[in-house]
């Protein structure tokens, strides 16, 4: 296995590109689809952006620095990775937040219709906020459907005002087909909202080309922006002029320095900017973002899948695979960039494997994740992790009592 991954290795077109990024030394990073690596770039433009922009030039920053134009300019280094063509993206907020605005905005687009219906398996924050609006609005205009994500093709119906889904979801990883679906609720009158989370610099994703209305996504997985990086928003051209979400805030307003009591919104998806943007956290973004510049997202996706596949046969060279239950589907093509298999001792398993240098992470209630990120993983990695993994097995370190507790973050 050693020699293939050597060789698969010096096959790789992207394998460059790691040299983009800081890693530290002794550690195999499985989990770039939580936190995505520390680009250098990002880095130096961290430091110019505290000492040199923040540090020297003040407040004149906002236009020296072009601070202003962040939000847009960001989304529109996001808007060709995701299929989106100029002036749909913007950055802002968290997910969580997006989501309020587009689902309250969708839902005044669906006069007479209530419900929107999300997957149980959804990320929960999805659902918490779809809660969140119904506890807000009353049940009369904003009922919430939770369906398996094996019917919700089935579940579509007149009565839906909008379906919520994450494209890859983010426990087994299964991909769902947005072209099919969008044309499907598109025929009952529905309107989509595609949440990119495991999507957004893992796979090519084509909004415009799949006819999608709406879709959120973060920048902090696959797009490498840092801990905590903002969002972005999509908002399909067409729905531009008739979108109006709730948090009107002055960034959002077409004119915020004439401050003018009245608020009128700024044409366009900016009109999704609320209060002012988090400077320092989206320059460090936009420097992030410079690196897929030259990188193709088909070749993106080849290793990717590639990857995948190849974690699989070394859990069978090892002698795993009846041991860890993968419960993502079978085939590459049905999935997004990660994996994910069952143990009873996934917690602790995971802690030994952290201990001895790889980095995944757990997933409740049973589940190892293993995330395959193509701009700075290599294939041999993949092959020592699941060796370091055998000799945890083997020896059954996983039933130290150090790694029993369970810490506030997994
Ligand atoms: C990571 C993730 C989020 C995170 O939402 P934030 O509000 O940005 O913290 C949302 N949805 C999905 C599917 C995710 O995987």
């Amino acid at each position: 296995m050693l020699s293939i991954a050597q060789n698969l290795d010096r096959q790789d077109a992207l394998a460059a590109l790691r040299q983009q990024f800081y890693l530290p030394q002794g550690t195999i990073y499985l989990d770039g689809n939580s936190l995505g690596a520390l680009p250098v770039a990002a880095k130096e433009r961290a430091v110019e952006v505290v000492n040199q922009q923040w540090g020297q030039d003040l407040i004149t920053s906002w236009n020296k620095h072009a601070w202003i134009d962040l939000p847009l300019h960001c989304g529109e280094l996001i808007a060709p990775l995701i299929g989106a063509a100029p002036g749909q993206v913007i950055c802002c907020d968290s997910i969580s937040v997006n989501l309020f605005k587009v689902l309250s905005a969708a839902l005044q687009m669906q006069k007479g219709r209530s419900k929107v219906i999300t997957t149980v398996d959804n990320f929960p924050t999805d659902i918490y906020v779809i809660e969140g609006l119904r506890q807000q609005l009353g049940e009369v205009s904003c009922e919430l459907v939770l369906s398996e994500e094996s019917e919700i093709e089935t579940q579509l119906d007149e009565r839906i005002a909008i379906l919520l889904l994450t494209q890859v979801n983010f426990r087994s990883g299964r991909l769902l087909d947005m072209r099919r679906i969008t044309e499907l609720a598109h025929e009952k009158g529905i309107l989509v909202v595609w949440d990119l989370a495991h999507s957004a610099g893992a796979l090519p994703v084509k909004l415009d080309g799949c006819n999608a209305d709406f879709a959120v996504g973060c920048t902090y997985k696959y797009l490498n922006g840092g801990p905590g990086a903002p969002a972005f928003i999509y908002v399909a051209q067409r729905h531009q002029g008739e979108f109006q979400q709730p948090i009107s805030g002055w960034m959002g307003h077409a004119a915020p320095f004439s401050f003018n009591s009245a608020y009128a919104p700024v044409p366009g998806v900016k009109q999704n900017l609320s209060g002012t943007p988090a400077v320092i956290a989206m320059s460090v973004l936009e420097a992030a973002l410079n690196v897929w510049s030259d990188v193709d997202m088909l070749r993106v996706r080849q290793k990717s899948m590639a990857m995948g596949e190849f974690f699989l046969e070394c859990l069978k060279a090892c002698g795993l695979d009846d041991e860890f239950v993968c419960v993502s589907p079978d085939s590459a093509l049905e999935r997004g960039s990660q994996l994910a298999f069952q143990h009873q001792h996934a917690y602790a398993i995971c802690q030994a494997w952290i201990d001895a240098g790889v980095i995944a992470d757990f997933r409740a209630p049973d589940l190892l994740r293993v995330g395959f990120t193509p701009l700075y993983i290599s294939f041999e990695e993949l092959w020592q992790a699941v060796n370091k993994l055998k000799l945890i097995m083997e020896n059954k370190e996983y039933l130290r009592d150090a790694y029993q507790s369970i810490q506030t973050v997994t």
